[in-house]
């Protein structure tokens, strides 16, 4: 099937700004194989990255994966050839939020949060305040 120019474009985009090198996978899956998160993913690590290669991206920004992904970096950690899968699911997700203007978590906004956590709120690792912070700002 032939790819849409506006495809190629986004691919090109992404791969720049995630600052991954697509074509250096050799498809071993192993990104896929450390993803804490595989199980709740509709696409996977691996495939984001050959996705990217084929300029499959409109099913990448419609994809569950992307909030999904914890940010751990257990894939890029894992990965023999540095693609850095993680960094393009991040890019990725960060094309579906840019367009839409506003923040859905702000710093202001955490003090009441955690504090609502009561308790609770020692136990917030923080990398996932950070993790939070990808998905829900821009
Ligand atoms: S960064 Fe995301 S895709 Fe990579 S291993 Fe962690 S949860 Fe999975
Ligand atoms: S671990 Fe690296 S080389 Fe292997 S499939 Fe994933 S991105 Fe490609």
């Amino acid at each position: 099937m032939p790819v849409h120019v506006d495809e190629k474009k986004w691919a090109a985009d992404i791969t720049l700004s995630s600052g991954a090198n697509v074509k250096k996978c050799m498809k071993c899956g192993k990104c896929s194989g450390a993803c804490p998160n595989y199980a709740e993913m509709d696409i996977h690590p691996h495939k984001f990255v050959s996705m990217i290669n084929d300029c499959d991206v409109s099913a990448l920004l419609a994809s569950k994966s992307i909030w999904k992904c914890l940010s751990c970096f257990a894939c890029v950690e894992r990965c023999p050839r540095d693609v850095k899968p993680a960094n393009i699911i991040e890019a990725v997700r960060t094309r579906v939020l840019a367009p839409q203007g506003q923040n859905r978590l702000t710093p202001e906004g955490l003090p009441k949060f955690i504090k609502d956590l009561g308790e609770d709120a020692e136990k917030i690792p923080q990398q996932l305040l950070a993790s939070a912070f990808r998905k829900y700002s821009r």
